[in-house]
């Protein structure tokens, strides 16, 4: 029987956790392709993954082709400490994809990194995804109707693609074209996708881009003088002096190569974008669905300080997610704006575990309080969520240390009660304190004189889009893309049912 282990925690590290003991919401990974004759597309890859770096710090992976074969290169850790200039420079070619990764199905190890690869008929394939897919139990069905390959390609697909992930299945199911073009093959298998994917994928001269029907993770197209560009987000674009052209539209399969871009529509658009994008994810300077990301946080703010006021001295933010919430509070209130925290701009950057005694110091570690901005005052404090409470809590704590007289907290996005399923790593259901809890009883848990989130009108509102065209689930539980049944979900999905052997070992290319 499968497991359901999508209660465990998040594994991964994200710039913005405060607590080695309690992460935020884990995000999911960032995707880029670019396809540009005469520029060294590993560079632009390597930079345009460093500008995503906070969508995923687990590994980091860049596939080039050079026309006649790829070359993969992926390890676990960051951008910057998989990638040198030597590794670099080995890497030409005209065409790239690259991929940071937070694992969402399939569990943090090396051969889950990304892009994956696989051999084909006529050459190969690598390919990377932002998102997390929910019938993952179906394709491992459709990957096992697969009809064997010719034995060196079987050998060489154990060999490369022993993965436990969503992304290994749907590669092997592109592999797959013995009598068409991995175009066509595409048009078949993307249809058969449940849940969210952004995804860029290659062969040996050809840049594949796709998205989700209900568009939930961003993506855009960006063109070079030379050449075209996918992202997850625009802000790549800008970091190697790409300009957008526009995102690519849920349900669409746009292809790159020699002969110019072509764009297909293999399913009809249902957009249902992640709020949670414009409340944390994405980086401030992103623009989603036209809507610039750091001013959806900044109204967030101005909206929070409408629905809850309160007589204070000081709007503070928790650095770095609250800051343009903070700012609009601030702005909206009339109350003074002030850093009361300090964080270590390298939080996140090391893989180096804490020792017990220092794992005690909780948040010090990576946030530390100015008692003299602090003492003596009314202090609002603005963060972007809650999931389990203890953050929260160790901060007002380090706030009255400080000498706060009173702490008020103020929260902009609305509790968070009910676990994502296409692509964000929160705690389970179980752990989110919302879900258990009132906003009085967390306020007492905390440990804050008051406590106000911005209600789900005022959040979506401030993302300036229709709210038919959000998900809204892990505030709602109203799920855009119905779920399969509970045991049939889960980040080490994969490895439960090959240990268990219920389900078959992925083998075909
Ligand atoms: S459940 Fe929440 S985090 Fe997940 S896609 Fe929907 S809005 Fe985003």
């Amino acid at each position: 029987m499968l497991r359901d282990s999508w209660s465990r925690p998040g594994d991964g590290s994200l710039s913005d956790d405060l607590d080695p003991q309690e992460r935020g919401p884990q995000d999911e990974c960032g995707v880029f392709g670019v396809w540009a004759p005469g520029e060294d597309v590993a560079k632009l890859t390597y930079f345009g993954l460093y500008a995503l770096q906070h969508r995923g710090q687990e590994a980091a992976g860049i596939a080039v082709s050079n026309g006649r074969q790829i070359l993969v290169y992926k390890d676990m850790g960051l951008v910057s400490q998989v990638f040198d200039e030597t590794t670099l420079a080995s890497l030409k070619g005209h065409l790239a994809i690259g991929h940071c990764r937070y694992s969402t199905t399939g569990a943090s190890v090396w051969k889950n990194a990304q892009p994956t690869f696989r051999p084909t008929a006529d050459g190969s394939i690598a390919l990377g995804h932002n998102g997390n897919l929910i019938n993952t139990h179906e394709l491992v069905e459709m990957v096992a109707e697969l009809p064997p390959a010719s034995d060196e390609l079987d050998i060489h697909a154990r060999d490369l693609e022993a993965s436990t992930n969503d992304t290994g299945l749907v590669t092997a199911l592109l592999a797959h074209h013995p009598d068409t073009s991995l175009e066509q093959r595409a048009l078949e298998v993307l249809p058969t996708l449940r849940g969210a994917f952004s995804m860029v994928w290659m062969n040996e001269d050809t840049l594949y881009a796709a998205r989700d029907p209900q568009g939930i993770r961003p993506l855009v197209l960006g063109r070079l003088e030379r050449g075209w560009v996918v992202a997850s987000e625009d802000s790549a674009l800008a970091t190697i002096g790409a300009s957008v052209v526009r995102e690519v539209e849920p349900g669409e399969l746009v292809v790159i190569d020699s002969e110019g871009l072509r764009s297909h529509h293999f399913a009809e658009p249902e957009p249902k974008g992640c709020v949670f994008e414009y409340v944390y994810l994405a980086r401030p300077d992103a623009t989603i669905s036209g809507r610039s990301v750091h001013e959806a946080r900044v109204e967030m703010g101005r909206r929070l300080a409408r629905e809850f006021p309160v007589d204070a001295d000081l709007v503070m933010p928790v650095p770095e997610s609250g800051t343009p919430a903070a700012a609009g509070y601030a702005e909206e209130s009339g109350i003074p704006f002030g850093q009361g925290f300090v964080k270590n701009a390298y939080v996140g950057r090391t893989f180096i575990q804490p020792s017990q005694s220092l794992r005690q110091l909780g948040i010090r570690l990576k946030l530390n309080a100015l008692p003299h901005m602090i003492r003596g005052k009314k202090i609002v404090v603005v963060d972007d969520s809650i999931v389990r409470g203890n953050t929260q809590r160790a901060q007002v704590r380090m706030l009255r240390e400080a000498g706060a007289l009173e702490v008020h907290v103020r929260i902009s996005s609305p509790p968070v009660k009910w676990p994502c399923f296409y692509g964000i790593d929160f705690a389970t259901r179980a752990e989110l304190i919302a879900n258990g809890l009132d906003v009085d009883e967390i306020a007492a848990s905390v440990g804050a004189d008051s406590l106000g989130y911005i209600s789900l009108e005022g959040m979506v509102e401030a993302t300036g889009q229709p709210e038919d065209r959000l998900c809204k689930a892990c505030f709602t539980g109203e799920y855009p893309i119905p779920l399969p049944d509970e045991r049939l979900l889960g980040k080490h999905l994969l490895e439960a049912s090959i240990s268990s052997e219920s389900l078959p070992v992925l083998n075909n290319p």
